[in-house]
């Protein structure tokens, strides 16, 4: 397989070959919307994506499997333990409003009761590899995304474009290698389990969604296998959930007339997605029954400032009282993660990064790509933050350098590129949880996405990564 990349720049038959997997991508439905049209879906283009499969150690595929049933009891366990979340989080919302609106809300539904007896969880754990002096890999931990994690849809039809490509070269025993991959039907299992238990035949599953979605096919993909199994799901802005939702005296939710048993955000995991309008429309989602995907306490629970509050010592030991497997497989995932608060550690921690800048990533509490800082700017901001409270509403976290590889990146409007890349692997996980009992917990699939190496920062929606398929190796 890399040899075919190697060469993809000069012959003219990679030229058609690329051409051929861009032709089944589009016929896979592998779509995104047009950046010119995002509200229509009358122009498409497909999702960019590279023209081979990417060499990933199996053993690290599969320790990221086996590890992912212990995040997803991990994200369960932190999001119902108030008092963590607000020890963890006290100075960072000082400082940091999208956070503390979020905390807020949190702290009104604590006040007030909570209604939700069915929670939810569609996770996403990202890691790389990293490459040791040896030449060995070790799986690292990214982030995990407790909202919105996307392209669990797109990522189940990647596997044929791949496959087709390395069938056109006569590589069957190469094509029959790449792992078939099913996310989005795993995802609706979980909402399709959330909705069955909430108990209510007519009710509907509400999927939070912005109007101008170019990655509309991707949730598609779960509403169409909930249509499957009978369940409707509407869509809808927060704008018409404050317009036409209400709660009864029982904290059930309606959208005009209609029930709705299940929330499914695909929107509200950025500040720029809220005005007062919308955070009164997430007030009252998160106030009402229905099992929200994510509720508040889930999306705190994704924040980087939990993640590396979860790296301290002792902390996940006393989070998972009489698990120490599941503690030790968790802890071999977490690269160097460093808090920023005032004080002597913080202070380290910032020395220690002005010191060796190329080591380190600076990230404040956002999700969505593009937010993270690197080198001279990491620099510049924390020279800046140093001697100032805002510095804890960041994270400091130990880089981590993947072994670079060859692929041949495929964009709609670009010419093929081929360049040095990096993966990240994205593993998705769910759980259902009823009352105090574990109903569902698994892990539904993977999601792999490549860069340039160049790129330090940046997803697939950001424009940076592009879709990929494992090749174990
Ligand atoms: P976001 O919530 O914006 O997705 P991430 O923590 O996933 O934030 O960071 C965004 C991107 O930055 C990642 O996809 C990855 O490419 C890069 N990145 C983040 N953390 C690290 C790290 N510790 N080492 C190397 N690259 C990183
Ligand atoms: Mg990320």
């Amino acid at each position: 397989v890399p040899a075919g990349a190697a060469s993809c720049r000069m012959r003219s038959s990679s030229k058609r070959l690329a051409k051929q997997a861009i032709d089944r991508a589009l016929a896979e439905g592998v779509l995104l919307r047009s950046a010119q049209h995002p509200s229509s879906s009358d122009v498409v283009t497909y999702a960019p994506f590279t023209l081979f499969p990417s060499p990933v150690p199996s053993a690290l595929l599969e320790q990221a499997y086996a590890v992912q049933m212990d995040f997803n009891i991990l994200v369960d366990a932190v999001s119902q333990n108030p008092a963590f979340l607000e020890q963890t989080l006290s100075s960072t919302i000082k400082k940091d409003d999208y956070t503390a609106r979020l905390f807020d809300i949190y702290k009104q539904v604590l006040k007030e009761g909570i209604a939700q007896t069915v929670f939810l969880g569609l996770n996403r754990s990202d890691y790389m590899f990293q490459c040791g002096a040896d030449g060995s890999k070790a799986l690292k931990q990214i982030e995990i995304n407790t909202i919105s994690a996307s392209f669990g849809g797109l990522a189940s039809r990647t596997p044929a474009v791949h496959r087709h490509v390395l069938n056109v070269l006569n590589k069957t025993k190469e094509a029959s290698k790449i792992l078939s991959n099913n996310p989005s039907k795993g995802l609706a299992l979980g909402i399709a389990k959330a909705w069955e238990l909430y108990g209510s035949a007519n009710a509907v599953v509400l999927l939070i969604a912005q109007e101008k979605e170019r990655n509309i096919f991707d949730q598609r993909a779960v509403e169409n296998e909930l249509l499957d199994r009978k369940i409707h799901v509407i869509r809808g802005r927060f704008e018409d959930v404050s317009e036409r939702g209400s709660l009864d005296q029982n904290r059930r939710l309606f959208m005009d007339d209609q029930e709705v048993a299940v929330v499914y955000f695909r929107d509200g995991y950025m500040p720029s997605q809220y005005n007062s309008q919308n955070w009164e429309a997430r007030l009252m989602l998160e106030r009402s029954r229905a099992a929200k995907c994510p509720d508040i306490a889930i999306q705190l629970a994704g924040t980087k400032k939990v993640q590396q509050e979860l790296s301290r010592v002792g902390l996940l030991e006393a989070l998972l009282p009489g698990q120490p497997e599941a503690v030790a497989r968790l802890r071999a995932t977490f690269a160097g993660l460093y808090s920023l608060d005032m004080g002597e550690e913080g202070d380290q921690a910032i020395a220690e990064a002005l010191a060796a800048p190329s080591h380190f990533v600076l990230k404040p509490q956002r999700e969505g790509g593009g937010n993270n800082l690197y080198g001279e700017e990491m620099v510049q901001a924390l020279e800046q933050l140093k001697d100032s409270e805002e510095r804890a509403s960041y994270i400091l976290m130990e880089k981590i350098e993947p072994e670079p590889f060859r692929n041949c990146l495929l964009r709609p409007g670009s010419p093929a590129q081929v360049v040095q890349c990096i993966s990240e692997l994205g593993i998705f996980g769910v759980y259902v949880r009823q009352g105090t009992t574990l109903v569902m917990n698994k892990h539904v699939g993977h999601l792999l996405r490549t860069k340039a190496v160049e790129h330090a920062d940046g997803g697939v929606a950001a424009g940076v990564a592009v879709l990929d398929n494992p090749y174990p190796v």
